[in-house]
């Protein structure tokens, strides 16, 4: 969905000029003046605060129109994290006792 909590808007756009890689798949920004969509660790220009709005999933910054950034490549990345979070939820199958940091 697209996040419209002012805090949580604030929280995310911090993260996104601090390139924050703990937000990886948290949120995606999509930059309302490019119509580009990014992963907050992109290594493009960050847009400006008014200018930028954010997606909780890369569907829904699809839908609102938004094309994946050639640069940290969002779809690519997206992939990624499922096939981390498979691998994850398929090893605490296996092992229900044993603990998981999240961001193993
Ligand atoms: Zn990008």
């Amino acid at each position: 969905m697209l996040i419209t909590n002012v805090d949580k808007i604030k929280q995310y756009y911090q993260a996104l000029l601090a390139k924050d890689q703990h937000y990886i798949g948290v949120f995606y920004a999509g930059v309302k003046t490019t119509s580009i969509f990014c992963i907050e660790t992109c290594r493009a220009k960050k847009p400006k605060f008014e200018n930028v709005e954010f997606f909780s999933s890369v569907k829904e910054a699809l839908d609102a129109g938004y094309r994946p950034c050639k640069i940290c490549k969002p779809l690519k990345t997206q992939m990624k994290h499922r096939q981390k979070y498979l691998k994850l939820s398929h090893e605490l199958h296996k092992n229900p006792k044993q603990k998981y940091r999240i961001h193993d």
